[in-house]
C-alpha cells in the first residue's frame, strides 16, 4: 500500500474513457488549472536530426510513420510498486492481467504539469489504493509530431528498468484517442525547479545527487541502455529528496552498437555529438553510453555552479563544446574541480568510468554510504 496520505489531494476530474467502465462523476479539469513546465530561459534546444544510420522517428524530414498499435502492456505489476528497492520479490497481491488496466480503475486528481505532448495528473489505483503519477499522450499530437516511435520506445525501455533512482513505469494503457503511462509519483517535482529556487547546490547536496545519478547510469549502462538526454529537467525528486532518472525518448538500447542519432539539448551534448569527425578521433560521430558521462559533468556542474558549461551562443556552444573549454569558478573545491574535469574529457575512451565517480574522493567525502538519498 502507498504509506503517504495524499488523499486531500483528489478532487474528481474527468478524463473521459471510452475503453472504462467506471465513468463516475468527474469534474473536468480547466485548460488553465494545469501546471506548466518550467522552461530553461537560455537553453538551445537542437533540432531532432537524425544523422546517417538514424534510429530517431522524430525528424522533421522524415515520412510519417505507418500509425501502428503500441504493444501490448507488460503487466501492471502494480504490487512491485510498494516494494522499497528494485529487487524483485514474488508479488504479495493478486496481479490484474494487462487487459484489465484502463482508466477507471484510476482516480485522477491534481494536475502535476504539462510536457510537450502530454499532461501529468496524480492518481490512486482505487482497489490498492496506490498513489502514482498518470501521465495522458493524445495520440493525434504524436502522430503530427511524429513521435511515435520514440514514445513506443521509450515504454518499452522504461517498463523494463527498476532502479530506487529511475522513475519507474508500471504500465500502460491506450484508448482510442489517448496512451495513458501509469508511473511513480515524484512527489517534489522536478529538480530544475529545486535548482533554480536554490541558485546553485551545496556540495553535499550536489555530492548525493551525482552518487544517485552514477549508480542509475550504471544500472542503465548494465542493461545497454543510454538515456542520452541527462539534464535537470528530465530528473524528478521523490518524496524522500531521493532522484529518479525520468524522460526516456530519448534513450536507446544499444546493446554493443554505436549510435549516430543527434538528439538531446545543445548545452548538454558531448563532443562526439557535435564535432565533425566526433571525439577520440573516429570518423563518424557515433558515440556510446559514454554520452552519458560527459552530461554527468554537465549536470555536476550546474549544480554546483547554477548554469551550464558551455552556455553561449549556438555557435560558440558547438565550438566550446568540441574542445571542451570551460573554466570552473574558483568558489568550487579543488575535489570538485577534479571530478569535472574528469568527467568533461574530448575523447569518450578516457572519461572516468561510473565505478570510479562514486568511488571519487569528493562524493566519498560527502556521502556516507546509504547517505546519498538524504535531504539537503
Ligand atoms: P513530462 O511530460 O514527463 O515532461 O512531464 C511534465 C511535468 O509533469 C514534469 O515537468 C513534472 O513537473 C510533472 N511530472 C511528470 N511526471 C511526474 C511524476 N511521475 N511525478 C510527479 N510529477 C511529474
Amino acid at each position: 500500500m502507498a504509506t503517504c496520505n495524499l488523499g486531500a489531494h483528489f478532487e474528481r476530474l474527468s478524463i473521459h474513457d471510452e475503453n472504462g467502465e467506471d465513468q463516475k462523476s468527474r469534474v473536468k479539469p480547466t485548460a488553465t488549472s494545469l501546471a506548466h513546465s518550467s522552461s530553461r530561459p537560455k537553453l538551445v534546444k537542437l533540432p531532432l536530426q537524425s544523422q546517417k544510420n538514424s534510429t530517431s522517428a522524430a525528424s522533421p524530414r522524415k515520412a510519417p510513420p505507418t500509425r501502428k498499435p503500441l504493444p501490448d502492456a507488460a503487466p501492471p505489476n502494480l504490487a512491485e510498486a510498494q516494494q522499497p528497492d528494485h529487487h524483485s520479490v514474488a508479488p504479495l497481491i493478486p496481479q490484474p492481467s494487462p487487459k484489465t488496466l484502463h482508466l477507471g480503475l484510476f482516480e485522477v486528481g491534481k494536475p502535476l504539469g504539462k510536457g510537450k505532448f502530454g499532461r501529468v495528473y496524480l492518481a490512486r489505483e482505487r482497489q490498492h489504493n496506490f498513489i502514482c503519477a498518470l501521465k495522458v499522450l493524445h495520440k493525434t499530437e504524436l502522430q503530427q509530431a511524429r513521435v511515435e516511435k520514440q514514445v513506443r520506445r521509450e515504454i518499452e525501455i522504461q517498463s523494463n528498468l527498476c532502479h530506487p533512482n529511475v522513475l519507474k513505469l508500471y504500465g500502460h494503457f491506450h484508448d482510442s484517442k489517448r496512451i495513458f503511462l501509469v508511473l511513480e509519483f515524484a512527489g517534489r517535482g522536478e529538480l530544475y525547479k529545486h535548482l533554480r529556487k536554490a541558485g546553485r547546490f551545496s556540495e553535499p547536496r550536489a555530492a548525493g545527487y551525482i552518487a544517485q545519478m552514477a549508480s542509475a547510469l550504471r544500472y542503465l549502462h548494465r542493461k545497454h541502455v543510454i538515456h542520452r538526454d541527462i539534464k535537470p529537467e528530465n530528473i524528478l525528486v521523490g518524496i524522500h529528496g531521493e532522484i529518479k532518472i525520468s524522460d526516456f525518448g530519448w534513450s536507446v538500447h544499444a546493446p554493443g552498437n554505436r549510435r549516430t542519432t543527434i538528439c538531446g539539448t545543445l548545452d548538454y551534448l558531448p563532443p562526439e555529438m557535435v564535432k565533425p569527425g566526433g571525439g577520440g578521433g573516429s570518423e563518424d560521430r557515433s558515440y556510446d553510453e559514454k554520452v552519458d558521462l560527459w552530461s554527468l559533468g554537465v549536470l555536476m556542474y550546474e549544480f554546483l555552479v547554477g548554469e551550464a558549461p558551455f552556455e553561449d551562443t549556438p555557435v560558440m556552444t558547438h565550438r566550446r563544446i568540441a574542445r571542451a573549454d570551460m573554466t570552473v569558478p574558483a568558489f568550487v573545491s579543488p575535489e570538485a574541480k577534479d571530478l569535472i574535469h574528469k568527467l568533461l574529457v574530448v575523447d569518450p575512451k578516457n572519461r572516468l568510468p561510473l565505478e570510479q565517480v562514486v568511488q571519487h574522493p569528493w562524493v566519498v567525502k560527502h556521502c556516507v554510504k546509504g547517505e546519498s538519498t538524504k535531504q539537503h
